[in-house]
């Protein structure tokens, strides 16, 4: 068979295989081997691994679209230095996520603009890359969602909301829920205990979760489930928000001075 045929029928058999990266740089990767000799061994090595890590990243950034995390970022972009009170080594034994292998929970409970979302965030994306499903939402949107499923009565097993292995739920305590909103949150939380982890941040303390969810009855039995198994981490520090707007005004202050 005549080169030229050859390569046809590689090219058309690495797409078969959907092999799309190999398909694509097969040329290059060709005309690179003509040069500097490699082993069979060494070729076809340096074609799979740019299959494999193509097709890894992808994963990852469709994972990453899917989860709706607000944003990404990661716990290298997190200065412990700015939150003196907060134990890192607790923080980075979360992220070997064996609390997830545990079905354990996280709790994240501070002020606004300490980090809880951030932290929050980080977890998620380690879990993505770890090959984790990850769903994030707020308290808001949950209720907004579980009222739906409610409505719509469908089997609604299969939503990210239940399904993902870790759920972040973002900003409990934001916004006041009623009776039945509680009970939604109830059921849910039942739902995932001791199966799926749950991450939930608060900006309020647990002694004041009893008048955002009314029923004293339902807040007892929620915390019974979601801190059974569960790290619990309290940010007592300032804001790093207010710091970066302090860091601004200053900035413009010099700038003032100096001109
Ligand atoms: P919270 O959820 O507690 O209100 P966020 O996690 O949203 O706070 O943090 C507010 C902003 O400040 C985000 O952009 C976050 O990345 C950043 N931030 C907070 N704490 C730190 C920190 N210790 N190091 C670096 N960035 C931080
Ligand atoms: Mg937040």
């Amino acid at each position: 068979m005549s080169e030229t045929l050859l390569l046809e029928r590689v090219a058309a058999n690495l797409t078969r295989l959907r092999l799309a990266r190999a398909h694509d740089t097969l040329t290059d990767q060709l005309q690179a081997a003509e040069g500097s000799q490699p082993s069979y061994l060494a070729f076809l090595d340096r074609l799979l691994q740019e299959e494999a890590t193509h097709k890894e990243q992808r994963r990852i950034e469709a994972a990453l679209r899917l989860s709706g995390l607000p944003f990404v970022k990661t716990i290298d972009e997190f200065d412990f230095g700015f939150q003196p009170g907060l134990d890192r080594r607790q923080v980075m034994g979360l992220f070997d996520l064996a609390f997830m292998e545990r079905r354990a929970n996280v709790m994240l409970l501070g002020p606004p603009g300490v980090g809880k979302t951030h932290l929050a965030v980080a977890l998620g994306v380690k879990a993505i890359h770890a090959g984790k499903s990850v769903y994030f939402t707020t308290m808001a949107d949950l209720i907004a969602k579980l009222k739906q499923d409610e409505q719509s009565g469908r089997r609604v097993k299969g939503r990210s909301h239940y399904k993902s292995s870790l759920v972040i739920v973002d900003e409990v305590g934001y916004t006041p829920i009623d009776r039945h909103e509680c009970h939604l949150f109830f059921r849910f939380v039942t739902g995932r205990y001791e199966k799926m982890s749950l991450i939930v941040t608060s900006n309020k303390a647990f002694t004041e979760w009893t008048e955002l969810f009314h029923d004293p009855i339902i807040v007892t039995a929620v915390l019974d489930r979601l801190l059974h198994h569960c790290t619990v981490i309290n940010i007592k520090g300032n804001s790093f928000r207010l710091k970066e707007k302090i860091g601004a005004m200053g900035e413009t202050k010099k700038e003032e001075k100096a001109g």
